[in-house]
């Protein structure tokens, strides 16, 4: 049990337990992060601009110091410790070279500020140089290199320090795509070459696909899931992964016997399996559906659109109200009727998530002239007695329980809950009960799954046919009869 734990202590280089960080004492960049890097792994941060990549880069790099909870490097805590004392190096997406000094002086900056001897600084940078594959490049003036020729020198800076962590923020992001392509290879090379442990973070998918042993794909400043990039592909764990990991057709399903899941209205053999009767959403990759002679698939549909991407064609398939994505080898003519064949284990689904559209309200006292009210962080409406007190009764103007005594209303806590596909989207402010911005969409097979955002942070998941964009403000409709409720249980410390 000891001998164990030991074991695992030594395997991680950094850990970060219970971060969070906030600037200005209300961004919360993130609540509650937690991570372990092991020794010598490449790992990288992916996620969309602004969900507190390069925040978490910082703070490991001690250029921000968390506003809780701790970064343990070698089990040892860090938090607090200056970018200078850490074994750590980084690498930014600006070269920040400088440009009145020489390759050599670029590179040999930390070495002098060592004040290591001439021969050994020598030795170094000829090293570090080697690794970047510049060799003989140090008499060259910064403004004569390319772009991809400064980052490598940028690199180079970083590594002759030989520090334990290696950290790159977005340092590619300047290059052009062919550039950037030989320049992904050579740092997983160099990775190799080092045997550092390196973290990077980047926005680009493929890149990510492309280099890292272990991908963290962060959304809000929350880990979404973390896996090795076939594991982030082929099993996205959740309907944001699988979205932003590739392309990916998204449909509404259900099980309906083991092993087998309605959707786009047939039933599919599957791999995965859940309790008959769980909705699901389900996630195909457009390469994984096959365009077969029709009567030969699961489903037949109509092309809708073929355009070629140089090694495939992007393929439009309606079928029902459904819009699907294939890249197929073979062209089609529009208008052309098809079948579509999806092998079971290709066919990757994903128990829909219990946990959206959940809010907690307080009730208001009972009477027979104003009824009974609900107050929410966001709103208030009134709601039916029965629709929370199902045996209540109403007597004397008051409600009476099963065992006849009177329910005092006042101050019960109720959790509501409501389907995305029972609310609507409305840019009329005054239409619905919240108002907020669209923070992310996704196209679910015929129709749209925003998240709005409100003023107080709360999030409401909605499905719409009409396509909004990111950013737009929104009030939402909730159909109050649509809603459940259920009372919250009084824990014996909400006394305390
Ligand atoms: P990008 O890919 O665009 O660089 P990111 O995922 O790296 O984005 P961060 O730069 O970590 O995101 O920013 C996360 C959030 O923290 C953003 O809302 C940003 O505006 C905010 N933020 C970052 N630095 C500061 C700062 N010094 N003061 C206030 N807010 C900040």
């Amino acid at each position: 049990m000891v001998e164990g734990k030991t074991m695992k202590k030594s395997e991680n280089l950094i850990e970060l337990r219970h971060i969070k960080k906030c600037f200005d004492g209300n961004t919360v960049v993130t609540e509650d992060f937690n991570l372990e890097v092991k020794k010598g792994e490449f790992v990288t941060f992916l996620g969309p601009s602004g969900c507190g990549k390069t925040t978490i880069l910082r703070m490991i790099g001690g250029f921000e110091i968390p506003t809780s909870g701790e970064i343990l490097l070698n089990g040892e805590d860090i938090s607090v410790l200056p970018p200078n004392k850490r074994p750590i190096n980084t690498v930014f997406q600006k070269y920040a070279l400088f440009p009145h000094l020489n390759v050599y002086d670029n590179i040999a900056f930390g070495l002098k500020l060592k004040k290591l001897a001439k021969r050994e600084q020598d030795e170094k940078v000829r090293h570090a140089l080697e690794i970047v594959d510049l060799e003989g490049f140090e008499k060259r003036s910064i403004h004569t290199l390319s772009g991809g020729q400064q980052q490598r020198i940028a690199i180079a800076r970083a590594i002759v320090n030989e520090p334990e962590l290696l950290l790159l923020d977005e340092p590619l992001s300047a290059l052009d795509y062919k550039m950037r392509k030989e320049m992904q290879l050579e740092l997983k090379n160099m990775h190799k070459k080092l045997g550092i442990t390196f973290i990077f973070v980047t926005h680009d998918q493929e890149e990510a696909l492309t280099m890292s042993d272990k991908i963290v794909v962060m959304a809000d400043g929350e880990i979404q899931q973390i896996g090795t990039p076939e594991e982030i592909y082929n099993e996205p764990s959740n309907l944001f992964v699988a979205d932003f990991i590739g392309e990916s057709n998204i449909f509404k399903g259900r099980m309906v016997d083991k092993k087998k899941a309605s959707f786009c209205g047939a039933v599919f053999d599957c791999v995965d399996d859940y309790e008959m009767g769980t909705v699901v959403d389900v996630v195909v990759r457009p390469e994984d559906i096959e365009i077969t002679a029709v009567g030969r698939g699961q489903i037949q549909g109509k092309i809708l659109s073929s355009d070629f991407k140089g090694t495939f064609y992007i393929v439009f398939v309606r079928s029902g109200k459904n819009e699907i994505e294939i890249h197929s080898l073979k062209n089609y003519p529009i208008g052309t009727t098809v079948g579509l064949y999806i092998a079971p284990d290709l066919i990757h689904l994903i128990p829909y998530d219990n946990s959206i559209n959940h809010y907690e309200g307080v009730l208001g006292a009972y009477s027979e002239e104003k009824g009974l009210s609900v107050e929410f962080e966001d709103f208030s409406w009134e709601v039916k007695p029965e629709q929370i007190f199902p045996d209540a009764t109403l007597s004397g103007g008051s409600l009476t329980g099963k065992n006849g005594q009177p329910i005092r209303t006042e101050g019960i806590r109720i959790e509501a809950s409501f389907q995305p596909s029972v609310a609507q989207l409305s840019d009329d402010a005054k239409a619905g009960v919240v108002q907020g911005k669209i923070i992310s969409f996704l196209y679910v097979g015929d129709h749209y799954r925003y998240t709005v955002r409100s003023k107080s942070e709360e999030d409401y998941v909605v499905d719409d046919e009409d396509l909004w964009n990111q950013e737009d403000f929104v009030s939402i409709l909730i159909p109050q009869e649509k809603v459940t409720y259920r009372i919250i249980p009084i824990k014996s410390n909400d006394f305390i």
